[in-house]
Protein backbone atom coordinates (compact mmCIF):
# COMPACT_ATOMS: atom_id res chain seq x y z
CA UNK A 1 0.00 0.00 0.00
CA UNK A 2 1.08 3.35 -0.58
CA UNK A 3 1.60 5.67 2.02
CA UNK A 4 -1.11 8.70 1.39
CA UNK A 5 -4.99 8.64 2.28
CA UNK A 6 -6.36 7.85 -1.28
CA UNK A 7 -5.10 4.15 -0.91
CA UNK A 8 -8.29 3.71 1.62
CA UNK A 9 -10.21 4.47 -1.31
CA UNK A 10 -11.66 1.35 -3.44
CA UNK A 11 -12.51 2.46 -7.06
CA UNK A 12 -16.03 1.22 -6.70
CA UNK A 13 -16.64 3.47 -3.95
CA UNK A 14 -19.33 6.59 -4.83
CA UNK A 15 -17.64 9.76 -5.33
CA UNK A 16 -19.57 11.62 -2.51
CA UNK A 17 -17.76 9.14 -0.49
CA UNK A 18 -14.53 9.27 -2.23
CA UNK A 19 -14.58 13.58 -1.18
CA UNK A 20 -15.74 12.80 2.23
CA UNK A 21 -12.78 10.51 2.89
CA UNK A 22 -10.29 13.43 1.80
CA UNK A 23 -11.78 16.20 2.57
CA UNK A 24 -9.09 16.53 5.28
CA UNK A 25 -6.12 16.04 3.20
CA UNK A 26 -6.87 18.66 0.70
CA UNK A 27 -3.95 21.28 -0.15
CA UNK A 28 -3.44 24.55 1.95
CA UNK A 29 -2.85 27.08 -1.24
CA UNK A 30 1.32 27.22 0.27
CA UNK A 31 1.96 23.43 -1.12
CA UNK A 32 1.07 24.63 -4.93
CA UNK A 33 4.65 25.27 -5.33
CA UNK A 34 3.79 28.71 -6.44
CA UNK A 35 4.48 32.14 -4.33
CA UNK A 36 2.05 33.51 -3.06
CA UNK A 37 2.44 36.58 -5.88
CA UNK A 38 2.39 33.85 -8.53
CA UNK A 39 6.21 34.68 -8.81
CA UNK A 40 7.99 31.51 -10.02
CA UNK A 41 12.33 31.68 -9.46
CA UNK A 42 13.72 31.00 -12.71
CA UNK A 43 16.05 27.78 -11.95
CA UNK A 44 20.04 27.76 -12.98
CA UNK A 45 20.28 26.06 -15.95
CA UNK A 46 23.15 24.20 -17.71
CA UNK A 47 22.98 24.76 -21.45
CA UNK A 48 24.75 22.69 -23.92
CA UNK A 49 23.23 23.90 -27.15
CA UNK A 50 24.40 27.44 -27.95
CA UNK A 51 20.69 27.59 -29.83
CA UNK A 52 18.68 27.25 -26.87
CA UNK A 53 20.56 30.26 -25.07
CA UNK A 54 18.03 32.58 -26.56
CA UNK A 55 15.44 30.62 -26.10
CA UNK A 56 15.89 30.46 -22.61
CA UNK A 57 16.73 34.24 -22.20
CA UNK A 58 12.98 34.53 -23.98
CA UNK A 59 11.17 32.12 -21.72
CA UNK A 60 12.75 33.80 -18.70
CA UNK A 61 11.74 37.06 -19.92
CA UNK A 62 7.93 36.27 -20.33
CA UNK A 63 8.85 36.65 -24.17
CA UNK A 64 7.05 34.35 -27.05
CA UNK A 65 8.68 32.17 -28.55
CA UNK A 66 9.02 32.12 -32.83
CA UNK A 67 7.97 29.13 -34.65
CA UNK A 68 11.98 28.53 -35.23
CA UNK A 69 12.39 28.46 -31.41
CA UNK A 70 9.84 25.35 -31.55
CA UNK A 71 11.66 23.98 -33.99
CA UNK A 72 15.25 24.62 -32.47
CA UNK A 73 13.39 23.21 -29.37
CA UNK A 74 12.55 19.65 -31.12
CA UNK A 75 16.15 19.40 -32.76
CA UNK A 76 17.67 19.57 -30.20
CA UNK A 77 20.02 16.89 -28.42
CA UNK A 78 19.98 19.15 -25.35
CA UNK A 79 17.56 17.23 -23.29
CA UNK A 80 17.41 18.18 -19.87
CA UNK A 81 17.79 21.94 -20.61
CA UNK A 82 14.38 22.11 -22.74
CA UNK A 83 12.46 20.06 -19.82
CA UNK A 84 13.80 22.49 -17.17
CA UNK A 85 12.70 25.40 -19.27
CA UNK A 86 9.29 23.61 -19.51
CA UNK A 87 9.06 22.85 -16.13
CA UNK A 88 9.78 26.01 -14.90
CA UNK A 89 6.71 27.24 -17.82
CA UNK A 90 4.73 25.28 -16.24
CA UNK A 91 5.09 26.29 -12.53
CA UNK A 92 4.11 29.51 -14.11
CA UNK A 93 0.48 28.35 -14.79
CA UNK A 94 0.14 25.62 -11.89
CA UNK A 95 3.04 25.30 -9.65
CA UNK A 96 3.55 21.36 -8.97
CA UNK A 97 0.11 20.39 -9.28
CA UNK A 98 -0.85 17.85 -12.16
CA UNK A 99 -4.11 17.57 -13.24
CA UNK A 100 -6.54 14.39 -13.69
CA UNK A 101 -10.05 13.63 -13.76
CA UNK A 102 -12.37 10.47 -13.30
CA UNK A 103 -13.85 9.99 -17.07
CA UNK A 104 -14.78 7.45 -19.59
CA UNK A 105 -14.62 7.50 -23.13
CA UNK A 106 -17.65 6.53 -24.99
CA UNK A 107 -17.37 5.48 -28.87
CA UNK A 108 -21.00 4.86 -29.79
CA UNK A 109 -19.67 3.48 -33.24
CA UNK A 110 -16.43 3.02 -35.37
CA UNK A 111 -18.34 2.94 -38.46
CA UNK A 112 -17.25 6.29 -40.58
CA UNK A 113 -17.68 7.12 -43.81
CA UNK A 114 -14.13 8.83 -44.27
CA UNK A 115 -10.89 6.56 -44.68
CA UNK A 116 -8.80 8.62 -42.75
CA UNK A 117 -5.04 6.62 -43.79
CA UNK A 118 -3.58 7.14 -40.07
CA UNK A 119 -6.98 5.76 -38.53
CA UNK A 120 -7.43 1.74 -37.41
CA UNK A 121 -10.33 2.38 -35.71
CA UNK A 122 -13.24 3.23 -38.62
CA UNK A 123 -15.19 0.38 -40.30
CA UNK A 124 -17.52 0.61 -43.41
CA UNK A 125 -20.68 -0.74 -42.47
CA UNK A 126 -20.76 -4.60 -42.59
CA UNK A 127 -17.14 -5.23 -42.02
CA UNK A 128 -16.16 -7.14 -39.60
CA UNK A 129 -15.49 -5.54 -36.35
CA UNK A 130 -17.91 -2.84 -36.87
CA UNK A 131 -20.28 -1.40 -34.12
CA UNK A 132 -22.93 0.51 -33.33
CA UNK A 133 -23.93 0.44 -29.66
CA UNK A 134 -27.33 0.73 -28.55
CA UNK A 135 -28.43 3.52 -26.12
CA UNK A 136 -28.42 0.59 -22.83
CA UNK A 137 -24.59 0.22 -23.65
CA UNK A 138 -23.96 4.10 -24.29
CA UNK A 139 -25.80 4.53 -20.83
CA UNK A 140 -23.79 1.85 -19.29
CA UNK A 141 -20.55 3.47 -19.69
CA UNK A 142 -21.70 6.25 -17.09
CA UNK A 143 -20.76 3.62 -14.63
CA UNK A 144 -18.76 4.84 -11.31
CA UNK A 145 -17.72 8.05 -10.01
CA UNK A 146 -17.02 9.51 -13.07
CA UNK A 147 -17.17 13.09 -13.93
CA UNK A 148 -16.91 13.51 -17.49
CA UNK A 149 -17.64 11.46 -20.39
CA UNK A 150 -15.99 11.54 -23.53
CA UNK A 151 -18.02 11.23 -26.42
CA UNK A 152 -16.64 10.68 -30.16
CA UNK A 153 -16.84 8.44 -32.80
CA UNK A 154 -17.13 7.70 -36.64
CA UNK A 155 -19.06 10.01 -39.01
CA UNK A 156 -21.81 7.15 -39.48
CA UNK A 157 -23.56 7.57 -42.61
CA UNK A 158 -27.04 6.88 -41.64
CA UNK A 159 -27.27 7.89 -37.88
CA UNK A 160 -29.42 11.13 -38.17
CA UNK A 161 -28.94 14.17 -36.39
CA UNK A 162 -31.63 13.72 -33.83
CA UNK A 163 -30.20 10.89 -32.55
CA UNK A 164 -27.12 12.82 -31.59
CA UNK A 165 -29.18 15.25 -29.74
CA UNK A 166 -31.26 12.45 -28.23
CA UNK A 167 -28.00 10.48 -26.96
CA UNK A 168 -26.70 13.85 -25.55
CA UNK A 169 -29.91 14.56 -23.92
CA UNK A 170 -30.31 10.74 -22.35
CA UNK A 171 -26.65 10.61 -21.27
CA UNK A 172 -26.94 14.29 -19.76
CA UNK A 173 -30.75 12.87 -18.02
CA UNK A 174 -29.39 9.81 -16.90
CA UNK A 175 -26.40 11.22 -14.64
CA UNK A 176 -26.85 15.46 -14.80
CA UNK A 177 -24.09 14.98 -12.61
CA UNK A 178 -21.51 14.38 -15.28
CA UNK A 179 -20.07 16.83 -17.71
CA UNK A 180 -20.68 15.57 -21.44
CA UNK A 181 -17.73 16.67 -23.48
CA UNK A 182 -18.71 15.07 -27.07
CA UNK A 183 -17.83 15.79 -30.75
CA UNK A 184 -14.99 16.63 -32.44
CA UNK A 185 -14.88 19.79 -34.97
CA UNK A 186 -14.76 16.96 -37.76
CA UNK A 187 -18.03 15.55 -36.07
CA UNK A 188 -19.70 18.96 -35.97
CA UNK A 189 -18.95 20.08 -39.34
CA UNK A 190 -20.07 16.52 -40.55
CA UNK A 191 -23.30 17.19 -39.13
CA UNK A 192 -23.52 20.28 -41.64
CA UNK A 193 -22.27 18.25 -44.43
CA UNK A 194 -24.51 15.10 -43.96
CA UNK A 195 -27.27 17.04 -42.36
CA UNK A 196 -27.31 20.34 -43.48
CA UNK A 197 -27.47 21.77 -39.62
CA UNK A 198 -25.02 24.36 -39.19
CA UNK A 199 -22.61 24.66 -36.50
CA UNK A 200 -24.08 27.69 -34.49
CA UNK A 201 -27.27 25.73 -34.20
CA UNK A 202 -25.79 22.14 -34.23
CA UNK A 203 -23.88 23.11 -30.81
CA UNK A 204 -27.14 25.40 -29.46
CA UNK A 205 -28.99 22.32 -29.71
CA UNK A 206 -26.10 20.15 -28.23
CA UNK A 207 -25.61 22.42 -25.29
CA UNK A 208 -29.60 22.85 -25.03
CA UNK A 209 -29.65 18.92 -24.37
CA UNK A 210 -26.43 18.45 -21.80
CA UNK A 211 -23.35 19.12 -23.54
CA UNK A 212 -20.55 20.83 -21.44
CA UNK A 213 -17.82 20.86 -23.57
CA UNK A 214 -15.79 19.56 -27.04
CA UNK A 215 -12.48 17.55 -27.22
CA UNK A 216 -9.97 18.67 -29.75
CA UNK A 217 -9.54 16.03 -31.35
CA UNK A 218 -9.47 15.94 -35.42
CA UNK A 219 -7.00 19.03 -35.66
CA UNK A 220 -4.97 15.95 -36.78
CA UNK A 221 -2.02 18.38 -38.24
CA UNK A 222 -2.75 21.49 -39.75
CA UNK A 223 -0.98 21.51 -43.17
CA UNK A 224 -2.31 21.23 -46.84
CA UNK A 225 0.19 19.10 -47.62
CA UNK A 226 -0.79 16.72 -44.70
CA UNK A 227 -4.60 16.70 -45.37
CA UNK A 228 -4.11 16.18 -48.65
CA UNK A 229 -1.99 13.01 -48.10
CA UNK A 230 -3.92 11.87 -45.01
CA UNK A 231 -7.22 13.18 -44.30
CA UNK A 232 -7.95 14.98 -47.68
CA UNK A 233 -12.14 14.36 -46.40
CA UNK A 234 -11.66 15.68 -43.34
CA UNK A 235 -12.52 19.37 -42.08
CA UNK A 236 -9.40 21.29 -42.92
CA UNK A 237 -7.85 23.58 -40.63
CA UNK A 238 -9.40 26.83 -40.70
CA UNK A 239 -12.53 24.87 -40.44
CA UNK A 240 -11.45 22.78 -37.07
CA UNK A 241 -10.48 26.48 -36.15
CA UNK A 242 -13.43 28.45 -37.15
CA UNK A 243 -15.75 25.63 -35.51
CA UNK A 244 -13.73 26.02 -32.45
CA UNK A 245 -14.36 30.06 -32.77
CA UNK A 246 -17.60 29.55 -32.70
CA UNK A 247 -18.10 27.26 -29.64
CA UNK A 248 -15.87 29.60 -27.37
CA UNK A 249 -17.97 32.22 -28.74
CA UNK A 250 -20.88 30.27 -27.38
CA UNK A 251 -19.11 29.94 -24.00
CA UNK A 252 -18.59 26.04 -24.75
CA UNK A 253 -14.73 25.42 -23.86
CA UNK A 254 -13.02 23.25 -25.79
CA UNK A 255 -9.14 20.91 -25.74
CA UNK A 256 -7.19 20.96 -28.57
CA UNK A 257 -4.76 18.67 -30.05
CA UNK A 258 -2.34 17.52 -32.11
CA UNK A 259 -1.38 14.14 -33.89
CA UNK A 260 2.53 13.89 -34.30
CA UNK A 261 4.90 10.98 -34.98
CA UNK A 262 3.79 9.93 -38.89
CA UNK A 263 5.02 12.22 -41.86
CA UNK A 264 4.82 15.42 -40.87
CA UNK A 265 7.66 17.93 -40.38
CA UNK A 266 8.78 19.70 -37.32
CA UNK A 267 8.15 22.93 -38.61
CA UNK A 268 4.27 21.67 -39.70
CA UNK A 269 3.82 20.99 -36.15
CA UNK A 270 4.88 24.14 -34.19
CA UNK A 271 3.12 25.72 -37.54
CA UNK A 272 -0.10 23.70 -35.98
CA UNK A 273 0.81 25.03 -32.21
CA UNK A 274 1.15 28.68 -33.29
CA UNK A 275 -2.23 28.60 -35.08
CA UNK A 276 -3.46 27.10 -31.62
CA UNK A 277 -1.94 30.19 -29.87
CA UNK A 278 -3.53 32.63 -31.91
CA UNK A 279 -7.45 31.37 -31.78
CA UNK A 280 -6.48 31.34 -28.21
CA UNK A 281 -5.34 35.01 -28.05
CA UNK A 282 -8.54 36.00 -29.75
CA UNK A 283 -11.04 33.58 -27.59
CA UNK A 284 -9.39 32.13 -24.42
CA UNK A 285 -11.66 28.77 -24.97
CA UNK A 286 -9.07 26.41 -25.06
CA UNK A 287 -8.57 24.53 -21.78
CA UNK A 288 -5.82 21.72 -22.72
CA UNK A 289 -3.47 20.53 -25.44
CA UNK A 290 -3.22 16.65 -26.07
CA UNK A 291 -0.16 15.73 -28.53
CA UNK A 292 -1.47 12.67 -29.69
CA UNK A 293 1.94 10.27 -30.45
CA UNK A 294 0.82 8.68 -33.62
CA UNK A 295 0.17 4.85 -32.53
CA UNK A 296 1.65 2.50 -35.57
CA UNK A 297 -0.98 -0.11 -35.33
CA UNK A 298 -1.78 -1.60 -38.37
CA UNK A 299 -1.65 1.78 -40.72
CA UNK A 300 2.29 1.45 -41.22
CA UNK A 301 2.62 5.10 -41.86
CA UNK A 302 5.82 4.69 -39.91
CA UNK A 303 7.66 1.31 -39.29
CA UNK A 304 8.12 2.67 -35.47
CA UNK A 305 6.61 4.37 -32.53
CA UNK A 306 8.28 7.90 -31.82
CA UNK A 307 11.16 6.88 -29.13
CA UNK A 308 10.42 8.80 -25.74
CA UNK A 309 12.92 11.14 -26.32
CA UNK A 310 11.38 12.64 -28.40
CA UNK A 311 8.15 12.27 -27.05
CA UNK A 312 9.20 13.94 -23.98
CA UNK A 313 10.83 17.04 -26.21
CA UNK A 314 7.41 17.22 -27.91
CA UNK A 315 5.44 17.94 -24.70
CA UNK A 316 8.05 20.41 -23.81
CA UNK A 317 7.81 22.28 -27.18
CA UNK A 318 4.15 22.29 -26.49
CA UNK A 319 3.97 24.01 -23.15
CA UNK A 320 6.58 26.85 -24.34
CA UNK A 321 4.90 27.34 -27.39
CA UNK A 322 1.54 27.56 -25.94
CA UNK A 323 1.98 30.00 -23.42
CA UNK A 324 -1.43 31.04 -22.66
CA UNK A 325 -3.25 26.84 -22.57
CA UNK A 326 -3.36 26.52 -19.15
CA UNK A 327 -2.79 22.59 -19.56
CA UNK A 328 -0.81 20.11 -21.06
CA UNK A 329 -1.44 16.57 -21.08
CA UNK A 330 0.57 13.97 -20.91
CA UNK A 331 -1.56 11.36 -22.62
CA UNK A 332 -0.25 8.09 -20.97
CA UNK A 333 -3.11 6.27 -23.30
CA UNK A 334 -0.40 6.36 -26.23
CA UNK A 335 2.38 7.19 -24.55
CA UNK A 336 2.45 4.48 -21.92
CA UNK A 337 2.08 5.24 -18.55
CA UNK A 338 6.33 5.05 -18.09
CA UNK A 339 6.73 7.83 -20.68
CA UNK A 340 4.01 9.67 -19.60
CA UNK A 341 5.44 10.43 -16.02
CA UNK A 342 8.32 11.17 -17.11
CA UNK A 343 6.24 13.95 -19.45
CA UNK A 344 5.63 15.30 -15.91
CA UNK A 345 9.01 17.10 -15.48
CA UNK A 346 9.21 17.97 -19.33
CA UNK A 347 5.83 20.73 -19.06
CA UNK A 348 3.33 18.54 -18.68
CA UNK A 349 0.31 19.29 -16.12
CA UNK A 350 -2.02 17.28 -16.20
CA UNK A 351 -2.29 13.06 -16.90
CA UNK A 352 -5.77 12.67 -18.43
CA UNK A 353 -7.73 10.38 -16.82
CA UNK A 354 -9.11 6.57 -15.86
CA UNK A 355 -10.49 5.74 -19.24
CA UNK A 356 -12.50 2.81 -19.01
CA UNK A 357 -13.51 1.05 -22.09
CA UNK A 358 -11.52 3.51 -24.52
CA UNK A 359 -12.31 2.15 -27.61
CA UNK A 360 -9.70 4.31 -30.54
CA UNK A 361 -5.62 3.96 -29.18
CA UNK A 362 -6.65 0.48 -28.44
CA UNK A 363 -7.58 -0.33 -31.75
CA UNK A 364 -4.14 0.95 -32.80
CA UNK A 365 -2.56 -1.46 -30.99
CA UNK A 366 -1.35 1.33 -27.66
CA UNK A 367 0.03 -1.00 -24.70
CA UNK A 368 -1.11 0.90 -21.86
CA UNK A 369 -4.04 -0.91 -19.85
CA UNK A 370 -7.49 0.69 -20.37
CA UNK A 371 -9.27 2.31 -17.04
CA UNK A 372 -5.76 2.48 -15.02
CA UNK A 373 -7.20 2.72 -11.25
CA UNK A 374 -7.92 6.97 -9.91
CA UNK A 375 -5.07 5.72 -7.12
CA UNK A 376 -2.62 4.97 -9.81
CA UNK A 377 -3.47 8.11 -10.75
CA UNK A 378 -2.46 9.20 -7.96
CA UNK A 379 0.58 7.53 -7.45
CA UNK A 380 2.25 8.52 -10.92
CA UNK A 381 2.05 11.78 -10.09
CA UNK A 382 2.97 11.14 -6.33
CA UNK A 383 5.68 9.12 -7.85
CA UNK A 384 7.36 12.40 -10.09
CA UNK A 385 7.05 14.08 -7.18
CA UNK A 386 4.08 16.68 -8.25
CA UNK A 387 0.58 17.21 -6.15
CA UNK A 388 -2.28 15.26 -7.79
CA UNK A 389 -4.95 17.32 -8.48
CA UNK A 390 -8.60 15.57 -8.87
CA UNK A 391 -10.60 18.01 -11.52
CA UNK A 392 -13.61 18.44 -13.37
CA UNK A 393 -13.76 18.47 -16.99
CA UNK A 394 -13.73 22.03 -16.93
CA UNK A 395 -10.57 22.48 -14.61
CA UNK A 396 -12.75 22.81 -11.08
CA UNK A 397 -10.36 21.49 -8.57
CA UNK A 398 -12.31 18.71 -6.97
CA UNK A 399 -9.54 17.31 -4.49
CA UNK A 400 -5.90 18.57 -3.91
CA UNK A 401 -4.10 14.82 -2.65
CA UNK A 402 -1.35 16.46 -0.69
S1 LIG B 1 -9.95 9.41 -37.88
FE1 LIG B 1 -12.12 9.77 -37.45
S2 LIG B 1 -12.93 10.63 -39.36
FE2 LIG B 1 -10.96 9.65 -39.88
S3 LIG B 1 -11.51 7.56 -40.53
FE3 LIG B 1 -11.01 7.47 -38.33
S4 LIG B 1 -13.00 7.68 -37.30
FE4 LIG B 1 -13.28 8.40 -39.42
Amino acid sequence: MRDFAFTVIQESDSYMAMATTVEDVAATPETIGVADNGHVEAPDILISDPDLESIWEKVKHGERLSAEDGVKILETEDFSAVGLMADYKKRQFSGDKVYFVLNRHLNPTNICVLSCKFCDYAKKPGAEGAYEMSMEEMLDHLDGDIRELHVVGGHHPTWPFEFYVDMIRELHNARPDVQIKAFTASEIDYFWRRWKVPPEESLAIFKEAGLSSMPGGGAEVFSDRIHKLLLPGKAKADRWLEIHRIAHGMGIKSNCTILYGHVETFRERIDHLILLRELQDETGGFLALIPLEYQVGYTKLRPRHTPPMDDLKMLAASRLILDNVLAIKSYWVMLGEATAGMGLNFGANDLDGTIGKERIAHAALADSPAGIARRNMVASIKDAGRIPVERDALYNEITVYN
